[in-house]
């Protein structure tokens, strides 16, 4: 089919975070026109968004980032090892500064609703505020963790002091010096930001459902030295990036299984790698963690073993111990000071999960079974609708006037996480079943390939680009079929947002890749 109508822009995408900043240099270089919306009211995305104290990344910085261009890994420094949500924010502004990303960006601009138009194979594009838009290809930059779960807890909005979702920490900042503190979940956002609160705040709670499996990050500054060594090896570590399951610049495979290994070069090569932080501990010490259970185990067991000897409470150190579900069916967060929060006159912890459930949220506190903890101030770090949250937070309609969210009902299926079957000339950057990795190594995969594709589109005429739904089945077996090979499969057991677990409304279902 040939259009001949003009639209408003090539592209239109939502969501200015890495994957909409990155969209914007890889469409302009193909010659092709872009706008990107945000509700928000500046770039950043997540890093916009997640400004509760100790916000950081996870990955480490150096490849935290977008490499298309040589220039600004060259001049972009950081200062840390894991930068805060303030430094990655100012690179974010660096990037649009130095690439002139500015002009094609839109803020304060929700989008409603985003209709593809069979007469016209055209996406019609909608805000909020009334405006509309055309286009011929719509990208979701959205996000893969951005749509808040509100949890479903009586009472919730009785209470009268402020009570919000980690991720909307107020923008403007809160004063919590000397106020006493409930947080709701025990899941990387609480773990990165119980031990900067406990500092100043009167008392922290931390209701825990779950424990997790919390390896340390060990943070350290940026020198001279590590500078130069990064910045002279930079297209090595993104190789590295781009060839690892994970997307992080990590040496492995490493050519070795704990199975193999007889156990008490095991527990050296564990204490080895343990004071080094990050994921490597995972990943650069055997290559069957998670994929065989008993090796999981092993790593469990020493990992168990660590909390025993950080918090100083031995019950308080089992209640903080995962039991009954493997390293990783969870996504583990980073330490940087949790276990050690615990040992605080100020910080306490509240077992939900079988010692008192949360009843409801008063005016003044959490009742839970057997107490009434009173609280000025609130947090849900409650988590997200992870991968397809954002989508559905807009109304998206495809071929024949059939939603995304209808669609995605029973199973949330794509064809490698950017194409969605029913859905023409709709792209996703990170969508469900894409790879779960290092983030911006995969969005910026994930753009290569969208603009790939419409270059090709551009270049040899087509004007619509139909995902076949024979293809999406496959993809969805192919993804299962690997995710059952590991150990996160075990996910549904534990309300992992990895397998969409973590909603009360829905089947569990494998949304990473
Ligand atoms: P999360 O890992 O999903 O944790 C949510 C927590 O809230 C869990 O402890 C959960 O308990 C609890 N919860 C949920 N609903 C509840 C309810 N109704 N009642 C009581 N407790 C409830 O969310 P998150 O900590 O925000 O992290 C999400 C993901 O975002 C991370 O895994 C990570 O990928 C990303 N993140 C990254 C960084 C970083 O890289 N720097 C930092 C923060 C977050 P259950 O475990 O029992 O469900």
């Amino acid at each position: 089919m040939t259009s001949q109508h003009a639209t408003d822009y090539d592209v239109i995408a939502v969501g200015a975070g890495f994957a909409g900043l990155g969209l914007i240099h890889y469409i302009r270089e193909a010659g092709l026109s872009i706008k990107v919306f945000d509700k928000a009211s500046d770039i950043g995305g997540t890093w916009t968004w997640n400004r509760y104290p100790g916000a950081a990344t996870d990955s480490e910085g150096y490849y935290y980032c977008l490499t298309f261009s040589k220039e600004i890994l060259q001049e972009w420094t950081w200062s840390e090892r894991y930068p805060g949500w303030e430094e990655t924010h100012r690179y974010m502004h660096f990037v649009a500064d130095k690439c002139d990303l500015w002009p094609h960006i839109q803020l304060n601009t929700e989008i409603s609703s985003a209709d593809y138009q069979d007469s016209s194979g055209h996406w019609l594009v909608k805000t909020v505020s009334g405006e509309t838009f055309t286009c011929k290809y719509f990208v979701s930059a959205m996000g893969m963790i951005s749509q808040p779960v509100i949890p479903n807890i009586k009472g919730l909005e009785s209470f009268n002091g402020p009570c919000f979702h980690s991720a909307r920490w107020p923008q403007e900042g809160l004063d919590y010096k000397g106020k006493r503190i409930g947080i709701i979940g025990s899941g990387a956002t609480t773990v990165q930001m119980l031990p900067v609160v406990a500092k100043d705040a009167a008392q922290v709670t931390v209701f825990q459902r779950t424990p997790n499996f919390v390896m340390p990050a060990v943070q350290k500054p940026m020198t001279p030295e590590w500078d130069k060594e990064i910045k002279d090896n930079y297209d090595q570590i993104i190789e590295k990036c781009r060839n690892h399951v994970f997307g992080m610049a990590f040496d492995s495979p490493v050519g070795r299984d704990l199975a193999d290994t007889p156990p008490d070069e095991v527990q050296r090569i564990f204490e080895e790698h343990w004071p080094r932080g990050s994921f490597r501990f995972v990943f650069e010490t055997f290559d069957d963690l998670l994929s065989n259970a008993d090796s999981n185990k092993a790593a469990a067991d020493f990992i168990a073993g660590k909390i025993k000897e950080r918090v100083n409470d031995p019950e308080l150190a089992d209640l903080l111990t995962p039991k009954g579900y493997p390293l990783f069916a969870k996504r583990p967060p980073l330490d940087h000071g949790y276990y050690e929060a615990f040992n605080r006159d100020n910080v306490s912890l509240v077992d939900i999960n079988e010692q008192e459930p949360i009843v409801e949220v008063t005016a003044t506190g959490i009742r839970t079974t057997e107490n009434l903890y009173e609280f000025d101030i609130i947090v849900l770090a409650t988590g997200f609708q992870a991968y397809t949250g954002s989508q559905e937070a807009l109304t998206i309609r495809g071929a024949d006037g059939q939603r995304l969210k209808d669609k995605w009902r029973t199973e949330s299926g794509s064809i490698m996480g950017v194409f969605v079957a029913g859905f023409p000339n709709l792209f996703m950057i990170t969508g469900p079943q894409a790879p779960f990795a290092n983030l911006p190594t995969s969005i910026e995969q994930n753009i290569v390939y969208i603009t790939e594709c419409i270059k090709k589109m551009e270049q040899e005429g087509h004007d619509i680009c139909r995902p076949q739904q024979q293809a999406e089945d496959e993809w969805v077996a192919h993804t299962a079929e690997i995710h059952n090979q590991t150990l996160m499969a075990q996910g549904d057991k534990v309300h992992s947002w990895m397998m969409g677990a973590n909603l009360e409304d829905r089947n569990a279902r494998v949304l990473i890749y």
